[in-house]
């Protein structure tokens, strides 16, 4: 047997193929969806899927590039998309996407804070800048675009749904990414805190934690983490595979729609046990600096 076909048999079913549905087909008609990073990745992927079952989808992020590559995506599935320039570390900024958003579709239903900045570096090598970049993306920008969308819910008296992408290694830490493992922990806190505030108005706050999801977009500095290629990870991940990027929109989708209207607060893993794998014996310790050579 081939190193693919005991890879396609072995560990846990690979999903339906991209392109089903897995709720009612309407399921988002008439709504609108704002997606921080809509236009690359991960952020992409939920996009098409919201797409797919009638939402209307904003592209919310820096780069015109990402508007373009990501607004065609969703056209190729029948789907409907506009993009605003928009940085999440300012809340000015923030605030015209979202009346930009009202005056093309309507309020926006539901708000994915995607947006991220990652590299790998040993923390004793992190610039206060390096620092300072990704949390102001992952953590101040989730804060300030949940605390525009919340307020505007509230005053259309409209239910909403926010969805916080994590981390699988948001409750553990991650050695090599001392900044976005503490951002990300910050988001989970905000994730339980602003569900409880915000319950009584409508809108539900939950998060997602992705493990290893291959795609197009990796950076160069994600993909130098991973020489042999991100497919390669299946070994390493108790599910024998690696996670498409089609599921996490499933559960991105299942989320935010109505037929989660109960669940808040909650950090949904997706990660094929990858969070949970231990050893008998543990592998010889190398530390982090001698993995990631200094950056220039
Ligand atoms: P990605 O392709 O690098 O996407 C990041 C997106 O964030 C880009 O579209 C970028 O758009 C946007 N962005 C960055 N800084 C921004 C800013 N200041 N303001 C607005 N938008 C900004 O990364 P990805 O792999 O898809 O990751 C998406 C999310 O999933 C992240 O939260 C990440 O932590 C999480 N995640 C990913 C994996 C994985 O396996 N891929 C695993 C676990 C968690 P512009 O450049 O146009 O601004």
């Amino acid at each position: 047997m081939s190193e693919h076909e005991r890879k396609l048999q072995a560990g846990l079913p690979q999903p339906p193929s991209a392109g089903q549905a897995m709720l009612p087909a309407a399921t988002y008609e008439g709504k609108v969806i704002l997606i921080t990073g809509g236009g690359t990745g991960l952020g992409k992927a939920m996009a098409l899927e919201f797409a797919r079952l009638g939402g209307r989808i904003v592209i919310a992020s820096r780069k015109p590039e990402h508007h373009v590559q990501g607004i065609a995506a969703i056209e190729a599935v029948g789907g409907t998309a506009m993009a605003v320039s928009m940085d999440v570390r300012y809340p000015e900024q923030i605030a015209a996407a979202f009346d930009a958003a009202a005056a093309a579709f309507g309020t926006v239903d539901v708000l994915i804070n995607n947006a991220a900045g990652n590299f790998p570096v040993a923390a004793e090598n992190l610039s206060p800048n390096g620092w300072k970049a990704v949390t102001d993306i992952v953590l101040d920008g989730a804060f300030f675009c949940s605390q525009e969308f919340a307020r505007r819910c509230v005053a259309a008296a409209q239910p909403g749904a926010i969805l916080n992408i994590l981390v699988s290694y948001v409750n553990g830490g991650a050695p090599g990414h001392v900044h976005i493992a503490a951002a990300k922990a910050g988001v989970a806190s905000l994730t339980e805190t602003l569900a409880v505030e915000w319950a009584p108005d409508g809108i539900r706050v939950n998060s997602l934690s992705p493990g290893l999801f291959p795609h197009e977009d990796h950076s160069a500095d994600m993909r130098s983490q991973r020489p042999e290629g991100y497919e390669a990870e299946w070994r390493r991940i108790p599910a024998l595979r690696v996670g498409r990027t089609h599921e996490l929109g499933w559960a991105a989708t299942y989320l935010c729609s109505p037929y989660a209207a109960y669940l808040t607060g909650h950090n949904f893993i997706l990660d094929g046990a990858e969070r949970l794998r231990r050893s008998l014996r543990m592998p010889e310790f190398v530390p982090i600096r001698d993995q990631i050579p200094k950056r220039s």
